[in-house]
């Protein structure tokens, strides 16, 4: 049975070209880059290199960048550090988040650190602009506004700039989580005027337990772990050096193939979905990932006419990998936080949500496997509602 992978926003396959680089790495450098002597200097080398590619890839300062292990740790980072170490009493945020965000920031919270505000949702996945905008006319707490770029379930696209710009107008920190977004699009920090982003290596083709936080020079965050004093302080531990090498190495083959890649992800989404809307009158997308140019291209959050809560087994028998949840808990039938902040109880008791997520490798013949198989799991569940 050919096995079809339709959950790269879970996680992707690491590019041979990465592993050949960081199998180098592996085999040549094995120094520890704290140490002075060349073994030491040879890993710190090719450390800085990797932060001086990628700042210059997003045109930043190689000071703004800090290699951590992950996007979890870089966002639980710049929001602790936020509270303990800059002040903030107020966080803007939405039941949108990726659990890394929304869970630090519900800890925070429960400690009485912060006052926290979710922002309103419409049914389509956007966020009320105009109720950030009111809320931040409010000076008198220092204000931390965490609001993701990429919805990681319903590619829903946030207006980042939009955001960076009421923030900056209002002296307000801004938190973006870029983690679906860096080597997705092609894109400019400084333009984009957040405060902090984040980064993990494992959603664009590379290694897993490798990631980096972005923090713009003026904001003073503190490490949240002590130690030898690593990434200029912030973050102590001995570096993943064949880790962060192939971050970097991902990364530019992700932006230097990023045209085709977008032209030939775009076409599949865009199968997807007329093929599913073919296939089965009825079926719908959640949020705006039905909109290509709306939402993330390389993801397509379905809305299945019936309710089916056994459809991962009949999927995963069938040899096809896609997400009905977010990426950590896919596997669990328990209906997401995403989904039931945009859809009402009663909706969720008559539909299935099913994230399916592409990559450059993705083929049309692995849609047509997809959506063969939706077909008869749609009419086995018509029929027995008969
Ligand atoms: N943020 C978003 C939007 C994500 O999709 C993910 C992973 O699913 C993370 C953060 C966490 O990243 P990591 O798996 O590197 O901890």
């Amino acid at each position: 049975m050919q096995r079809v992978y339709l959950d790269n926003a879970a996680t992707t396959a690491i590019r041979p070209e990465v592993v050949d680089e960081m199998a180098n790495v592996m085999k040549n450098v094995f120094g520890n880059p704290s140490s002075t002597h060349v073994f030491g200097r040879e890993a710190k080398a090719l450390i800085e290199l990797a932060r001086k590619n990628i700042s210059q890839r997003l045109n930043v300062s190689p000071a703004e960048i800090y290699f951590t292990s992950c996007g979890t740790e870089s966002n639980n980072t710049i929001i602790r550090s936020c509270v303990n170490d800059l002040d903030v009493s107020r966080i803007i945020t939405s039941n949108l988040e990726h659990k890394c965000v929304y869970e630090a920031i519900k800890d925070v919270e429960s400690r009485g650190k912060v006052e926290v505000i979710r922002l309103n949702i419409f049914e389509n996945g956007e966020i009320d602009y105009n109720q950030l905008e009111e809320l931040l006319k409010d000076h008198s707490q220092k204000t931390l506004v965490s609001l993701m770029h990429a919805n990681n379930e319903i590619g829903n696209i946030t207006d980042v700039k939009r955001i960076s710009k009421l923030c900056q107008e209002n002296n307000t920190l801004f938190h973006t989580d870029t983690v679906q977004t860096v080597g997705h699009y092609d894109l400019d920090f400084q333009d984009l005027g957040m405060d902090f982003a984040s980064c993990s290596a494992h959603k664009i083709h590379g290694p897993k337990g490798a990631g980096f936080l972005y923090a713009k020079k003026s904001s003073h965050i503190k490490p949240l772990i002590s130690g030898g004093g690593q990434e200029r302080g912030m973050r102590s531990g001995t570096e993943n050096v064949y880790g962060i090498v192939g971050l970097s190495k991902a990364f530019d083959l992700a932006i230097d193939e990023l045209d085709q890649h977008i032209q030939h992800i775009k076409q599949i989404k865009q199968y997807t979905i007329n093929q599913l809307q073919e296939a089965i009158p009825g079926v719908g997308f959640n949020g705006l990932s039905g909109d290509l140019d709306k939402s993330l291209y390389a993801l397509l959050s379905i809305r299945l006419p019936f309710h089916d809560a056994l459809i991962g087994f009949e999927l995963e028998l069938a040899g096809i990998a896609v997400s009905q949840g977010s990426a950590c808990s896919s596997g669990a039938a328990k209906t997401s936080g995403v989904i039931s902040t945009i859809c009402s109880s009663e909706e969720i008791e008559r539909i299935t949500p099913l994230r399916v997520s592409f990559s450059h490798e993705t083929t049309k013949e692995e849609i047509d496997i997809l959506i063969g198989t939706l077909k008869k799991i749609t009419e086995k569940n018509l029929l027995q509602k008969a």
